[in-house]
């Protein structure tokens, strides 16, 4: 019997999606050959980790989650420090540099950009983003001459640059566009109670409010908001999300929405060509449409399945979920799937709060399935809460027995 030739795989984008599929398909296929291209030269890096570094809480050596042998010890061919411009379907082939890598399967997954702002005075000095470890290197670096920082945006980022800040002793403004912090994460009343912690730390939050221009001779030492304060401010975090990586992708050939759009197997609209992680729309458990869930476990569990399709072993993906746990100070705050339903859609939502204690836990159902929470302090039972969401298992017993910390799962079950 003939021999198939070895296959060629191509993997743009080294974050946890990409290495995931490229540790995937070497176990499935010991003879294809990998190539892994990046713009960012790091060895494989844990990204949510780098507010961490900027909080003080974890040294940048921390930092990689693969040696530096990695790309060896898979045999791997990494093509770094190299932005790849566009993919030539047609040809089945990924040019870098004026050098051409064909490929038999390919994988996109280069993540997600932080959206831009428009504003004057955005190439003065001390004006960051934070996404990836040359951000927070730089800012670092810049820390020692810093006494006052705005940030723009209360989403994940945002929030975390804001935190991280203030665990450094630094005056920090944070200008948001919705009602209060993290609020494509949390509820209003959950945003309320992680708003009054940030503020009892010392974060100064303003809202509505917009940066329009930034002043200094060298460095930003002034931002102009739109409703007309002259802030005084020696850095800057720009936090306003993200936004999935697809420029590189030829929309007339690859269907792309808000991220590029794959089926359960990872694949795209184009054949052979696969999306995974912080770049890639799939189905959304608790939504029951497509959507990107931007998130770290996601992004791992793309990446594998990506890997095992490439190498032809077919397999599902469920759907993704969006979820976060996020300790605020002294605030433990948890969230899964829906937590802001659409009015009459038929969801229900229970939920209890202890304004004393500091809790709340909110539960989201349709019908006789959980679709979303969110609990801050009392996020007992979490885990099982969201495994709930994700395997939709009817409950059974009364809903209500959710907003216990202590609800007996057997039982829930069992009724
Ligand atoms: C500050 C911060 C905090 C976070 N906190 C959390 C958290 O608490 N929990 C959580 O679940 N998630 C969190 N996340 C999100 C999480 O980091 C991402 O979901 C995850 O890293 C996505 O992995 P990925 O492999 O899809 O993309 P990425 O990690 O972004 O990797 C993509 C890689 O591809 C490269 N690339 C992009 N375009 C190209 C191109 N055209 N050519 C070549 N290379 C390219 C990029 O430079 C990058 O190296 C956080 C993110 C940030 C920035």
């Amino acid at each position: 019997m003939e021999r198939e030739a070895n296959l060629n795989y191509v993997i743009i984008g080294n974050g946890v999606a990409g290495i995931h599929a490229a540790e995937t398909l070497r176990q499935l296929d010991p003879n294809g050959t990998i190539t892994m291209i990046s713009d960012e030269v790091f060895p494989p890096y844990c990204r949510p980790m780098i507010s961490m570094v900027l909080e003080g809480a974890v040294p940048p050596e921390k930092l990689p989650i693969r040696s530096s042998s990695f790309y060896e010890e898979f045999k791997i061919e990494p093509v770094l420090g190299n932005r790849v411009s566009a993919v030539d379907v047609d040809n089945r082939a990924v040019s870098v540099n004026g050098k051409v890598y064909p490929y038999d399967k390919l994988l996109i997954a280069t993540g997600a950009d932080p959206r831009r702002i428009k504003a004057e005075g955005l190439e003065l000095k001390n004006i960051f983003f934070m996404r990836t470890e040359t951000h927070v290197r730089q800012i670092l670096a810049t820390l020692p001459t810093v006494r006052k920082a705005l940030v723009l945006g209360g989403g994940l980022v945002g929030f975390k640059a804001s935190y991280g800040l203030l665990r450094r002793g630094i005056q920090v403004t944070m200008l948001i566009r919705s009602g209060y912090p993290l609020s494509m994460q949390v509820d209003s009343e959950a945003g309320r109670m992680v708003w009054d912690e940030l503020k009892a730390h010392g974060l100064d939050v303003r809202i509505g409010v917009e940066a329009t221009a930034f002043e200094g001779k060298d460095s930003v030492t002034k931002a102009h908001l739109s409703d007309g304060t002259l802030l005084p401010c020696d850095m800057v975090v720009i936090g306003k999300g993200v936004f999935p990586a697809r420029g590189l992708v030829p929309k007339e050939k690859i269907k792309v929405d808000a991220g590029i759009v794959v089926d359960e197997h990872m694949e795209t609209s184009a054949p052979g060509v696969f999306a995974a992680g912080d770049v890639a729309e799939s189905i959304d458990i608790a939504r029951k449409s497509p959507w990107v869930n931007a998130i770290w476990p996601e992004a791992v569990a793309q990446g594998r399945i990506a890997g095992m399709n490439m190498a032809g072993r077919r397999t599902a993906y469920k759907g993704s979920l969006s979820r976060n746990v996020i300790r605020i100070f002294g605030m433990d705050v948890m969230t899964a799937g829906l937590i802001t339903p659409p009015e009459a859609e038929g969801f229900d939502i229970l939920k209890v709060a202890d304004s004393r204690a500091k809790t709340y836990r909110k539960m989201v159902f349709k019908g006789d399935r959980l679709v979303g929470m969110v609990m801050v302090n009392a996020i007992e039972q979490g885990g099982v809460l969201m495994s709930l969401i994700q395997s939709e298992t009817p409950i059974r017993a009364p809903r209500e027995a959710l907003l216990k910390p202590c609800f007996n799962f057997k039982q829930l079950m069992q009724m």
